[in-house]
């Protein structure tokens, strides 16, 4: 018997679920597309193009949009004979000065031969560069920008839009099409990089439960076979979707779990517990994610709180989590931080959602505080933070949660399979 075996129950194309996915159709987004089409109208005009910045919360299909019109724009270019259309797509995901997204333009727009190290150059020299390969490449240049908010200075974003005002470059065309997960980016512009980036702007809204369910839908057909979705299946992921951020990723993140889960039960139908289970555990790498960026004195004062909160302390303020986080600092071997750096420590466990803050006023007095109480599932919170709990210890408060010294992962729901008669490994300390 092959060890092997191909299973192709539940998906027709499962690839289609995944980041790098080009979908032929977008649904949903026909005024965005029609601007930002009109935006590009020029090249095919033979006219210098304007420069669009797209802006937007991540997910909302500004990359994928950018993708489709660029597409059908070379496309349809090629039939025009005296159009010479290029474009350089470029993420500035990990790239953060001017200087590095222009050594990667040169780059991109130079033979592999003929590569420039991307250090050790004068940062004008490498503009020098830049203008002279735009240059030689004549006609129209399309330089695509995606994700620009990774970068701290805008430099290029004054340069390039201006290269042809400037007396850098004469014959070549150049656009520029600037994309921004991040609001505050463009306001943060200054005026003479936002008078000639935007002229063209283009936001594009989070979407809605019911635009991610047609979205899903569209992507369904193309990933499973015909029938193998449950009906509760897709507005549940995009109701995921919808909840936090109008995500379509997240969704479709969710629905590809789900898929997983359903196949590797060897069933062929998606059910709504897939989903459900699939969403327990896209959250739980999510939080684990986020607990695991934290410092050991960020996992100090969550653990206080997540004990309080299992002894109904919560909602509670900073100095009254404080005893707990001191003796946890102590039995973990460490010198407890001052009351304010732990404050710290509580706002950014706030910030990452892992925890909830509430104003509260003193009454007559005028004065605020604020309460804090545990905002995610507990078993998630202790499944990413074993460490902690071995150099600390298991509290009584969480006891029943742990078989021996280890945390027992699949109950992250919150139901312990041991029922709670299992408290030996709790310290005496506590
Ligand atoms: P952004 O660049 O705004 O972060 P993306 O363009 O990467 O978002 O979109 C995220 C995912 O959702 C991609 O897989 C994309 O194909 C899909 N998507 C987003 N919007 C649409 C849409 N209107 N129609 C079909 N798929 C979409
Ligand atoms: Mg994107």
């Amino acid at each position: 018997m092959a060890l092997f075996e191909r299973d192709h129950d539940i998906y027709r194309d499962r690839d289609a679920l995944r980041e790098d996915y080009q979908p032929e159709e977008l649904v949903g987004r026909d005024e965005e597309l029609q601007t930002f089409q009109a935006a590009l109208q020029p090249v095919i005009n033979g006219e210098q193009p304007n420069n669009v910045f797209l802006y937007g919360k991540t997910g909302v299909g500004k990359t994928a949009a950018t993708r489709f019109l660029l597409g059908h724009l070379r496309e349809d270019a090629a039939q025009y004979d005296d159009i010479e259309l290029r474009v350089v797509f470029l993420n500035c995901d990990g790239l953060t000065s001017s200087y590095q997204i222009a050594t990667n333009l040169v780059n991109q727009l130079r033979s592999e031969s003929n590569q420039i190290s991307t250090t050790g150059y004068p940062l004008a020299s490498v503009y020098e560069m830049l203008w002279s390969e735009l240059e030689n490449e004549g006609g129209t240049v399309l330089i695509v920008l995606d994700e620009i908010d990774h970068v701290n200075d805008d430099s290029i974003l004054y340069q390039l839009p201006r290269a042809r005002a400037n007396g850098k470059v004469d014959d070549v065309k150049i656009g520029l099409i600037g994309i921004s997960n991040d609001f505050s980016f463009r306001d943060d512009l200054s005026p003479k990089v936002k008078s000639s980036l935007c002229e063209q702007e283009i936001h594009f809204p989070a979407y809605n439960a019911t635009n991610l369910r047609d979205i899903l839908q569209q992507r369904a057909q193309v990933a499973f076979h015909e029938g193998v979705l449950s009906s509760e299946v897709i507005p549940l992921c995009a109701a995921y979707g919808a909840k936090d951020a109008g995500d379509a990723r997240q969704s479709i993140d969710l629905l590809m779990k789900a898929g997983d889960l359903a196949r590797d039960q060897d069933t062929d139908t998606v059910s709504d517990e897939h989903v459900n289970r699939g969403r327990r555990a896209l959250e739980r790498g999510r939080i684990k994610e986020g607990i695991h960026g934290l410092t050991e004195h960020g996992h100090l004062v969550l653990y206080a709180v997540l004990t309080l909160d299992q002894e109904d302390e919560t909602p509670i303020r900073s100095r009254d989590v404080r005893p707990r986080y001191t003796r946890f600092a102590e039995l973990a071997n460490r010198d407890p931080l001052v009351p304010r750096r732990m404050r710290d420590h509580l706002s950014e466990l706030a910030m990452l959602g892992i925890i909830s803050v509430t104003e509260r006023n003193e009454g007559r007095r005028g004065g605020t505080y604020r309460e804090y109480a545990l905002d995610m599932d507990v078993g998630l919170i202790l499944s990413a933070m074993q460490e902690t709990v071995e150099l600390v210890g298991v509290h009584e408060s969480v006891g029943d949660r742990f078989d021996g010294e280890t945390f027992d992962g699949e109950t992250f729901d919150g139901e312990s399979p041991n029922g709670g008669s299992d408290g030996e490994a709790t310290l005496d300390e506590f």
